[in-house]
């Protein structure tokens, strides 16, 4: 099978080898903390100190964590696939920028990137921030938050990402539990734009049975294997293409 149009989606489980906890996964982080505490805007206003606090932990163990298999696998099928292209990430971390992807959206923001509620600027953010943190840009101090999207909040590059959506012919799935909307119907939107539609994931997600296709098994194994197979497939194909079978 040969593809031109493919949108890659991706949730926490492809970060999980690399060491960053899920959500939802026993163990994982929303069975620690309440998430209407740290990630609904009313939280903030409650106590932003610890919405800073549990984004400021989660900034710093960014710094010991490095891509997996899984990440390099898909920065490869980047760079090698010849169509067009589009990887859709739900984590807020920067493990597949620093796998080597490039046409990759942050749907739900990013953990390294700070915006001002006072002017509307973002600004790389590296370190903590605080109460008394100031914007680089208007100069006002105490209004920076995180610019990560939390729940109640309009998820980022929503056009791109459906425009996308209505013209691919593959929409591959990785390490999401389908949860979350709008990026649980994103299978449902490539179905009736005629996808081939993948799943690969630990287990079943909660929409399984929308994909036509699912491999089941850890990230780092099962999405080196899936893109050794579409990219060799993909060289089938040219080869069809430049001389016809007899
Ligand atoms: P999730 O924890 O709900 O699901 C992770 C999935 O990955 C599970 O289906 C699990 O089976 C799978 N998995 C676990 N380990 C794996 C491995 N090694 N290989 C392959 N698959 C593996 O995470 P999600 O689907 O990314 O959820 C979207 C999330 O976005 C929501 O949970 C929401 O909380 C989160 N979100 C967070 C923020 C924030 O931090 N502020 C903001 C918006 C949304």
């Amino acid at each position: 099978m040969s593809f031109e149009r493919i949108v890659i989606l991706t949730g926490a489980g492809v970060s999980a080898e690399s060491g960053i906890d899920t959500f939802r996964d026993s163990g994982g982080i929303w069975s620690k903390v309440d998430y209407r505490d740290v990630a609904t805007p009313e939280g903030f206003a409650r106590n932003p100190a610890k919405v800073h606090d549990f984004y400021n932990q989660r900034r710093r163990g960014l710094l010991r964590v490095q891509p997996n298999a899984a990440h390099r696998a898909l920065a490869r099928l980047e760079a090698v696939f010849g169509g067009s292209f589009l990887l859709v990430t739900q984590n807020i971390d920067d493990l597949h920028e620093s796998a080597g992807s490039r046409k990759l959206a942050h749907m739900h923001g990013e953990i390294n990137t700070a915006l001002c509620e006072a002017c509307g600027a973002r600004s790389r953010w590296s370190g903590d921030m605080t109460i008394n943190s100031q914007c680089p840009h208007c100069s006002t101090v105490g209004r920076m938050r995180v610019d990560v999207v939390w729940f109640g909040e309009m998820p980022y590059h929503m056009d791109r990402i459906e425009a996308a959506l209505a013209r691919c012919d593959l929409f591959v799935s990785i390490g999401t539990s389908g949860n979350v909307y709008p990026a649980a119907g994103f299978v449902e939107q490539a179905n009736a734009a005629g996808a081939h539609t993948v799943e690969l994931n630990l287990e079943p997600s909660e929409g399984h049975s929308s994909f036509s296709d699912a491999i089941y098994g850890r990230a780092t194994e099962i999405v080196p294997e899936f893109v050794r197979r579409l990219l060799a497939a993909e060289v089938d194909a040219a080869f069809e293409r430049i001389v016809p079978l007899p």
